[in-house]
């Protein structure tokens, strides 16, 4: 039997064990269904059901390795795209290791470009992101493989803890109307379903985009900066902070950082030694005249070049990398929850918002319980899943519980012995 048939039987076994359940998505029958069959490789779009129990069906019958489910809410799900009447959509947003460069992504990810006419021999490859554009020949279509780290989860789930403060500080959303699913990969899902975004279009769900992104942001009271530009330094510019939103993210973010800081840090992020010295030893006086009072040009040495370093450190800390693209389409695909992740054989899995720290991906969205299975791994780092650690592993027989064989198989790291 090969591997993937071997794969195919345990999702087989997952789908049509009778206890399963699919959690259904709000507004059920106006979506949009997709799935990818595992056998055909093919994706099959504009699929509806009337109820859950018709996909439920529709699963069993053709076991998909991916199940997707459209943001957005149609009056005709199974029409063309012109042609469905799109009624609104969620507000959705993805945060995944692919978009983010990670020091774990340079180790464990690998990219080759797969234009047969690239400029590099056998395709220029290389490791990290995998770039828009193959840097040797412009193709864009890339052989890649990927590994989903504790350090991946890590740095997915503090972008995602910042994005969650943002909707629910700064866009007023509660807790009952975000829903926050670990991806089934590397990465976090968060659906916002509310009434008023429903109907948002493209250009709205961008201007969200910009502020989550921190794209555009103003930090400089305007009339201080133009008058500063005609008549000589004779009043520098300050910053516009306050007591919301990014005014205030600005505000904390600089005190904190200013509170927190050491000489030597100050240094590091391009600021004088002379400023470094007067900020790490006046740290209160100056959080307290400068950022409280918005006294800015009042200490000597530390200027505005000073505070504008200050302030794209701390902007940049309290951006939230999402992948910009999702969170705009409005027709977008997503993963159904309570699915399999084709590339893991992990679920799609929903926690509360509050458990984000809580929350274990490699325990939780585990599927596949029961059951061990002998393989051989080619090369395979070490990982945790259900709590127990595994390999590294190079060119090795082992046994394993069906979860970590499943994930090595779809890694392309291992192989189903008989
Ligand atoms: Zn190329
Ligand atoms: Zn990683």
């Amino acid at each position: 039997m090969s591997s993937r048939d071997w794969v195919y039987e345990k999702f087989c076994a997952y789908y049509r064990n009778p206890r399963y359940t699919f959690p259904s998505p709000p507004s059920f029958s106006q979506r949009e269904y997709a799935f990818l069959l595992f056998k055909e490789r093919a994706m099959v779009r504009h699929k509806s059901f009337v109820s859950p129990t018709g996909l439920l069906a529709y699963l069993r019958e053709r076991i998909p390795s991916d199940v997707y489910h459209s943001c957005a809410y149609y009056e005709n799900p199974e029409a063309d795209m012109d042609k469905k009447g799109w009624s609104g959509a969620d507000l959705v947003f993805d945060i995944d290791a692919d978009h983010i460069p990670t020091s774990c992504g340079k180790i464990h990810d690998e990219w080759k470009c797969s234009n047969p006419g690239c400029l590099v021999a056998g395709g220029m490859s290389g490791r990290g992101v995998t770039p828009e554009e193959c840097p040797a020949c412009s193709g864009v279509k890339f052989e890649t493989k990927t590994w989903a780290c504790e350090e991946c989860i890590d740095t997915t789930r503090t972008e995602t803890r910042k994005l969650l403060d943002m909707l629910m500080n700064d866009f007023g959303f509660s807790e009952q109307e975000i829903h926050t699913y670990f991806s089934g990969h590397r990465g976090y899902h968060i659906h916002v379903e509310n009434e008023a975004i429903r109907s948002l279009d493209t250009m709205a769900r961008k201007e969200i985009v910009d502020y989550v992104c921190g794209i555009g942001l103003d930090m400089f009271d305007k009339k201080r900066r133009d008058h500063s530009k005609s008549k000589r330094k004779t009043s520098p510019p300050s910053f516009t902070l306050g007591n919301y939103g990014w005014k205030k993210r600005l505000k904390d973010g600089m005190s904190k950082y200013i509170l927190n800081s050491t000489k030597d840090g100050l240094i590091e992020l391009g600021i004088s030694k002379k400023g470094a010295d007067t900020l790490s030893k006046n740290k209160e006086a100056i959080v307290h005249r400068c950022i409280e009072e918005n006294r800015w040009d009042t200490v000597k040495g530390v200027g505005f070049e000073t505070w504008m370093r200050i302030a794209e450190y701390v902007k940049n800390q309290e951006i939230a990398q999402i992948d910009t693209v999702v969170t705009s389409d409005i027709h977008r695909l997503i993963r159904a929850n309570g699915t399999l992740h084709g590339k893991t054989g992990l679920l799609k899995a929903e926690f509360p918002v509050k458990d984000i720290d809580r929350f274990d991906p490699f325990v939780g969205a585990v599927a596949f319980k029961e059951g061990t299975a002998h393989v051989f791994v080619s090369d395979a780092p070490e990982f945790k899943l259900s709590g127990e650690t595994f390999g590294p592993y190079k060119q090795r027989k082992v046994e394993l519980p069906t979860a970590a064989a499943v994930l090595l198989i779809l890694k392309g790291r291992a192989e189903v012995q008989e």
